[in-house]
């Protein structure tokens, strides 16, 4: 996603405590900064966030922290939450690569994935999040009756990712090829590229998985 640079966002990123600077020490304790042991909800690549606080707001007994490595995308979702002062949304200004050095084996009960870049190019089809070696990074920190959600715009993107899950040891439990007409939609939460992509005129695609072997 090419953003404009928003400036002073590194700084106001900086100074809020909406956003985690030391998440490897929260590994394996983040209740303790909820201050409570509600499920663990995160978003990788939240964008501007709408999904996130959306989400946060509607479900008071959940815990949510959405990971953007970009400043400039997470001011947008800082600024949402500064409005809604919310206590169970925090953010890390991260790159998910690192996932396994932020949670612990099991901390994790759902990862939205939404739009994530499509890296087009064959020879740079690991960085997919979607790519086989993530789900892998997921399973590591997910708890056994975790899920994963993953929307997308991009068939070919969300074909290559159901794919990928399979090869990962992962059950796709539910997907559709046209979220907005199929029973998938009822409680839906848009994004921001969810948005303008519909608008549009292009389906969305969803699915739903879960590690093998788990209920
Ligand atoms: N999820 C938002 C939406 O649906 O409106 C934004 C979608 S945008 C295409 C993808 C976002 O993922 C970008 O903001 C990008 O910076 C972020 N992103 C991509 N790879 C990432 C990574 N490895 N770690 C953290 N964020 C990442």
């Amino acid at each position: 996603m090419r953003l404009r640079n928003v400036r002073g966002s590194k700084e106001a990123l900086e100074a809020s405590a909406y956003v985690i600077k030391n998440p490897m020490e929260y590994k394996g304790r983040w209740s303790e900064l909820f201050g409570n042991s509600y499920p663990l909800s995160v978003e990788i690549g939240m964008g501007k966030g709408k999904f996130i606080t959306s989400l946060a707001k509607q479900h008071l007994e959940r815990n949510y922290i959405g990971i953007e490595k970009f400043s400039s995308a997470l001011i947008y979702g800082l600024r949402k939450q500064e409005e809604l002062a919310l206590l169970n949304l925090f953010f890390l200004r991260e790159d998910a690569e690192n996932l396994t050095e932020f949670f612990a084996e099991g901390e994790v009960e759902q990862i939205y994935l939404n739009f994530s870049d499509p890296w087009p190019k064959e020879r740079h089809a690991k960085r997919r999040l979607t790519s086989k070696k993530y789900f892998e990074r997921y399973a590591q920190v997910l708890a056994p009756n975790g899920r994963l959600e993953f929307k997308t715009d991009n068939r070919s993107l969300f074909e290559f990712s159901l794919k990928e899950a399979e090869l990962a040891g992962w059950d796709v439990v539910n997907y559709t090829f046209d979220l907005h007409h199929s029973k998938m939609a009822e409680g839906n939460i848009m994004t921001e590229y969810e948005e303008k992509f519909s608008a549009e005129g292009n389906p969305i695609c969803k699915m739903v998985a879960r590690q093998k072997g788990n209920t």
